[in-house]
């Protein structure tokens, strides 16, 4: 057995951070650096340049024309190709032909979309393996789901834990595992932020490194605004409140495996591997400079306005709206109120069609003086631990929202005092957006 290391990393390299030979010499080079790096997963490779194509789609493409029974050799060829070529640009001498023959047997006789979307990370960690000189595991064997395809992460620590313990070092494919008869399961697009997360916690690691092509988090889209700031510390629960409104870098169920642990998670970038990206932890005290954390938002929900006379009176009146909703399987976003008001916000594409299902059920239910549908609201939240110790946050939203000319169409703060959500119409959400950002951070320059 291997002795315990104290500051024990495990790393994941992203698609675009694995996607060609260059590439793998940059995540080489750190992984190397260090020997507290033991434990690497690898993604498959990603793309190259902006309209290239990710391994995982040109398997996904490849199989369903194998499963449609038609030629798909020309497909599988070019898959081969980027394999070849990063073995080639390594100046490696492992031999993959055999893999991609059982491979393409396994596409010819059906083996499943799952089984041919993972041979991307199969092949990517045995590439990597073999250059690094590490071990190779593959998670087949070690992360488990049970038999409705649901991730069992009791039984994969069990089999997991003891296999790290048993080797100095390892790559590990990211994205899947298998069912309980073998037949492999992946996760969902982008799950390879999952295994690292998984590994960290069965190896007890003391960080889990994730590289990607971006140093971390930034305050606010950069689609938006230009060059934002980026974040050095966000917790678990402003992550998820920040993911929730379309902050994406990380997949969202990658934070359960390691939050429980309590092991921090750091954003890296590969290609500028001396920024200090940004530390996910479970509590921080590190005030952020601009009391907020982040700015997030996402457009396509709608309102249903209710309003009726002394509806603070009516037992069940809530439920009863609910209940309509359910009765139509739409579930809400928020659902602020006030005395004689309440308003349910559900996401438009969700309720398209049912709009007069769910109002009349509505109508039959609780008898509302009025009820209408708002469309086209976009919610914007704003973010942060620090604005639970300071005064004056909201404060500042609105007058920022009211100097920009934007109308608030709804807020909701959440009761965790951590995060302020604004809904504002569409047209106003860019608007909105660099109001709240220009406030709290510019000001602060
Ligand atoms: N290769 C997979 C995808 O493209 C998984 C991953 O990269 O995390 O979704």
């Amino acid at each position: 057995m291997v002795t315990a290391m104290k500051n024990l990393k495990v790393v994941k390299f992203g698609g675009s951070s694995l996607a060609d030979a260059g590439q793998f010499k940059k995540a080489a080079d750190i992984i190397l650096s260090h020997p507290s790096r033991r434990f690497v997963i690898a993604s498959a490779p990603g793309k190259r340049y902006a309209e290239d194509e990710k391994v995982t789609d040109m398997l996904y493409n490849c199989y369903n024309k194998a499963a449609g029974g038609g030629s798909f050799s020309e497909d599988f060829k070019a898959i081969e190709e980027r394999f070849k070529e990063i073995i080639k640009g390594l100046n490696l001498s492992v031999n993959l032909d055999a893999e991609f023959k059982s491979i393409k047997d396994a596409f010819a006789h059906r083996a499943g979309r799952d089984y041919a979307a993972s041979r991307g990370e199969y092949l990517n960690g045995i590439i990597l393996a073999d250059y690094l000189g590490f071990n190779f595991i593959d998670p087949a064997g070690y992360i488990r789901f049970n038999e409705s395809g649901v991730f069992d992460l009791e039984k994969t620590i069990e089999l997991l834990r003891p296999k790290l313990e048993e080797v100095e070092n390892a790559v590990i494919p990211g994205f899947y595992g298998a069912m309980p008869n073998d037949t492999i399961r992946t996760f969902s697009r982008g799950g390879s932020d999952i295994t690292g997360s998984i590994v960290a916690r069965a190896a007890k690691a003391d960080v889990y490194e994730n590289w990607t092509d971006v140093s971390g988090f930034l305050i606010c889209d950069p689609r938006i605004i230009e060059n934002p700031k980026p974040i050095r510390t966000i917790t678990y629960r402003e992550l998820r409140e920040l993911a929730y409104m379309g902050a994406t870098v990380l997949h969202e169920d990658a934070i359960f495996p390691v939050r429980a642990a309590g092991i921090p998670i750091n954003i890296k970038n590969t290609n500028a591997p001396e920024d200090r990206g940004t530390m996910i932890v479970a509590e921080s005290d590190e005030v952020s400079k601009y009391v907020i954390t982040g700015i997030a938002g996402k457009k396509g929900f709608c309102v249903i306005h209710i309003e009726k006379d002394m509806m603070n009176n009516e037992v069940g009146f809530g439920r009863n709206v609910l209940r309509a909703l359910e009765k139509s399987d739409l579930n809400f976003e928020h659902m602020p109120s006030g005395i004689d008001t309440m308003s349910v916000i559900v996401n438009k594409e969700c309720i398209k069609g049912k709009e007069k299902a769910v109002l009349d059920e509505i109508r039959f239910r609780v008898k509302p003086d009025s009820i209408e549908i708002e469309e086209d609201l976009a919610l914007i939240a704003v973010v942060g631990r620090g604005m639970i110790k300071t005064r004056g946050t909201a404060g500042r939203i609105f007058s920022a929202l009211a100097h920009a000319r934007v109308n608030v169409k709804m807020i909701d703060q959440g009761s965790s005092e951590l995060n302020v959500i604004v809904g504002v119409s569409e047209d106003d959400f860019d608007t909105a957006v660099k109001a709240v950002y220009d406030i709290f951070v510019l000001t602060q320059e």
